[in-house]
C-alpha cells in the first residue's frame, strides 16, 4: 500500500511553488498548450496574470501523438517561459518528457510536470523528484486511482513531499469529448490522499465551451485547483487549438469562479 501518499488525518498538504501555495484555496494554472514564440508566451503570461492565474503553464517538450505534429521549441521554449515568468511573477510549470530535460527545467522553472503518458515512467518520476522541484503529476488516461497514488509514492519516497495530482480525463467511448473528466475520481482521491488534487478540463474535454463550467464545478466540490489552456490567438495555436481559451474567455472563467467561491445566496420569499 502507498504509505506516504495515504491520508491519515483531515489536513491537505500545502505545496509551495515559489510564493504560491497549492492545497489551500483554489489555484488556477493557465497558459498555452505549447510555447510557440516570445510574443505568444509573453502575451499569454501577461493576460492570465492580470486575470488572477496563480501559475503559468506552457509546454516546451510536447508529447504529441503524431511525430509529424509540432514538438515544441525545446530548450528555447524553457528560456522563453522562464523570462515570461520573471516578468509577470507567476511561477512556471513545464512538462519533462525525459530525464535529460530535467537539469534545465530544474534550473529555469518553478514546477516540473509529469504528463499523463509518463505517469508510470517511474525512473523519470524519481529523477524529477530528486531535483527538489515541486511536481505536478497527471493521471494516465487509463490509470486507476491506486496506480496514480503509487506513482506519487515513487516521488515521495525520494524525499520530495511536494507533489500535486491532476485528473485530466480518462479514456471514454464517446467522441464528443476528448476524454471523460473523472470528477468523482478526483473527489475520491481527496479521501485517499493528503496531496492536493486539481483537474485539467482542457485535456479532459478538448472543447473550449465546457472548460469554464467544469472549473467552476471543481471549485464548488472542494478540489484544490484547475489547469486550463489559454492562447492569445486560439485560431493560430500550433497544438490543441479547439480547447484553447482566448484571454477574454479566461477573464470570464475567472469571474465565474469568483462567484462560485463567494456565492451570493439569494433568499426568495415563499408564500
Ligand atoms: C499538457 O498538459 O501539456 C499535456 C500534454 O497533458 P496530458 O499529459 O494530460 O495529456
Ligand atoms: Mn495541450
Amino acid at each position: 500500500m502507498y504509505e506516504l501518499a495515504r491520508r491519515t488525518n483531515a489536513a491537505t498538504t500545502v505545496v509551495q511553488v515559489d510564493d504560491v501555495t497549492i492545497g489551500e484555496g483554489f489555484v488556477v494554472i493557465a497558459g498555452p498548450c505549447a510555447i510557440e514564440d516570445e510574443m505568444q508566451i509573453e502575451s499569454a503570461a501577461r493576460g492570465v496574470a492580470q486575470h488572477g492565474a496563480g501559475l503559468l503553464r506552457g509546454g516546451a517538450f510536447k508529447p504529441r501523438t503524431s511525430p509529424y505534429s509540432f514538438q515544441g521549441l525545446g530548450e528555447r521554449g524553457v528560456e522563453l517561459i522562464a523570462a515570461a515568468s520573471r516578468r509577470t511573477g507567476l511561477p512556471a510549470v513545464v512538462e519533462a518528457l525525459a530525464v535529460e530535460q530535467l537539469p534545465i527545467l530544474a534550473e529555469q522553472v518553478a514546477m516540473i510536470q509529469i504528463g499523463a503518458r509518463n505517469m508510470q515512467n517511474f525512473a523519470l518520476i524519481q529523477a524529477a523528484a530528486r531535483t527538489g522541484r515541486p511536481l505536478l503529476l497527471k493521471r494516465g488516461p487509463a490509470a486507476t486511482l491506486d496506480e496514480l497514488l503509487f506513482a506519487a509514492e515513487y516521488a515521495l519516497l525520494e524525499g520530495n513531499p511536494n507533489v500535486v495530482l491532476c485528473e485530466r480525463g480518462v479514456r471514454g467511448f464517446d467522441p464528443h469529448t476528448r476524454n471523460l473528466l473523472d470528477l468523482a475520481g478526483a473527489l475520491r482521491l481527496k479521501e485517499l490522499t493528503h496531496l492536493p488534487v486539481i483537474v485539467d478540463p482542457s485535456h479532459a474535454t478538448g472543447r473550449r465551451s465546457l472548460i469554464a463550467p467544469l472549473v467552476a464545478a471543481a471549485a464548488a466540490c472542494g478540489l484544490d485547483g484547475a489547469m486550463v489552456e489559454v492562447h492569445p490567438e486560439p485560431a493560430r495555436a500550433k497544438s490543441d487549438a479547439e480547447q484553447a481559451l482566448d484571454l477574454e474567455a479566461f477573464a470570464e472563467l475567472m469571474m465565474r469562479l469568483a462567484s462560485v467561491r463567494e456565492p451570493k445566496i439569494v433568499a426568495t420569499a415563499c408564500r
